[in-house]
């Protein structure tokens, strides 16, 4: 090694070494106590949460919950003909006409189910079950659905050993996010689903800037992670991309009287 370049290493090594020493110095003088890392404010609400009832698979609502459904009447809801976007804002057919018996909204056949509020991100809960007396196979049994905002369905379906393409099986976004797991109890069992729903973002050309994104559990187990939803869920075709604001919660009549009850919303 030539002078020079020894001159230099030991330049820099000197240099190295008064930096790591100043650090260190700093370190010192800005020492950190438990309180420096505590975070005061602002303060979480103070929630109530449900309780396990015998009607209810879950909890009843916490206090700050909208409730939708809650065993009595559907005065929540207005019909409608039709379960896509198109068809649903341009009908209302008025007052839902599902009929309620012991606590319970049963979905008939020619009108599906919309929320009169609207929503953008919310923690969902709603319980179900499809019918005991078991009829037709695949996609015809037990079949309905949750439309998210009133575009994206996450599926209801019987799938208690009733197999079916699996990105349309219960626990699936309709043809786009296959469910992690099938969970399914038997027909006639309640079943509960425990919704988390982000909203898709547009800016102000209407172009989409975020998915919508959604974690499920069904019947306590998680069947959708932080799934993206890429745009509406199609029969047939590829999801579509539509700019929207709030929007409803809507329950699918897909011919089969599928059972609801205790249904709420907390908006995010
Ligand atoms: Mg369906």
């Amino acid at each position: 090694m030539k002078k020079t370049s020894v001159t230099l290493a030991v330049c820099a090594a000197l240099l190295t070494f008064a930096v790591s020493t100043t650090s260190m110095a700093q370190n010192q003088s800005s020492k950190q106590t438990p309180e420096s890392t505590e975070i005061y404010e602002p303060v979480p609400p103070v929630v109530t949460p449900g309780v396990v009832t015998a009607n209810t698979s879950g909890t009843t609502p916490p206090s700050d919950a909208t409730v939708l459904f809650d065993g009595k009447n559907t005065d929540q809801w207005v019909a409608i003909t039709g379960y896509d976007p198109a068809s649903w804002e341009k009908t209302n057919a008025g007052p839902l006409k599902w009929p309620v018996r012991d606590g319970i909204m049963y979905s008939t056949k020619g009108f599906s189910a919309r929320s009169k509020q609207e929503f953008n991100d919310f923690q969902l809960h709603i319980e179900f079950k499809t019918p005991e007396k078991v009829e037709g196979k695949g996609q015809g049994r037990g079949n309905s659905g949750v439309f998210l905002q009133g575009r994206y369905e996450l599926q209801v379906l019987d799938n208690y050993e009733n197999p079916t393409y699996v990105d349309g099986m219960v626990g699936s976004i309709y043809k786009q996010a296959i469910p992690l797991a099938n969970p399914s109890r038997k027909p006639g069992e309640w079943q509960s689903y425990d919704i988390i729903y982000q909203a898709p973002r547009f800016n102000k050309a209407g172009m989409m800037t975020d998915y919508a994104y959604v974690t499920v559990l069904l019947n306590g187990v998680l069947v959708q992670n932080h799934a993206a939803i890429r745009g509406t869920t199609e029969y047939i075709g590829y999801p579509k991309v539509q700019p929207h604001g709030a929007g409803p919660i809507l329950l699918q009549d897909h011919g089969n009287p599928v059972g609801f009850r205790n249904i709420w919303v907390r908006p995010l």
